[in-house]
């Protein structure tokens, strides 16, 4: 292969970046205590779409596979980076810093897990089958990181605000009534 015919294959992989993040085999990439960092467009994570008032910018991650002392395999996922949430009354933006480090239990897919470790909230379990799709991940505890029904404050929607300042509709209609015709 030339290397002009290459270079245009790595040009057009670039184009899809977020979907070459796989990791074939989680639990290898675990075992072998690898790195991977990057940065994914929010554009491309599209279950977050809905709840922000803009899909600019990038987020930036890291994921560090490791062995517990259990002998349990772990990836240590990081995730930063700002987005704009919409607000639940106004439906305008609320700057909102990301700032996700979590310790993730790798645990194979359909496996039996107890009672005691189903109920132990100080461990993250992630079920995967091997594979795993990063952004998918990244996108999940995103969802997870982020405030339910986020609100401004001091929210300005007519309504929410100071009940003094409202407009009586009536009071118009009383001035009304009074004019002459
Ligand atoms: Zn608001």
């Amino acid at each position: 292969m030339t290397w002009k015919a290459k270079n245009n294959i790595i040009l057009g992989l670039g184009r899809n970046s977020s979907r070459l993040k796989r990791i074939t085999d989680a639990f290898v990439f675990a075992r072998e205590s690898r790195v991977l960092e990057g940065t994914l467009a929010v554009s491309e994570l599209d279950r977050l779409h809905d709840l922000l008032t803009d899909i600019s910018g990038e987020l930036a991650f890291s994921l560090h596979g490791a062995k517990g002392k259990r002998g349990e395999y772990t990836l240590r996922l990081r995730v930063s980076g700002q987005m704009s949430l919409a607000c639940q009354r106004c439906l305008g933006a609320i700057l909102f810093d990301l700032d996700i480090d979590n310790l993730l239990e790798l645990v194979p897919e359909g496996a039996d897990m107890s009672q005691d470790e189903l109920e132990d909230d100080t461990r993250d379990f992630l079920p995967v089958a091997g594979e795993l799709f990063v952004a998918e991940l990244v996108e999940d505890e995103v969802l997870l990181a982020i405030p339910v029904a986020p609100r401004h404050e001091k929210c300005g929607f007519p309504g929410a605000a100071d009940a003094g300042e409202r407009i009586n509709p009536f009071a118009t209609l009383a001035g009304l009534k009074g004019k002459p015709n």
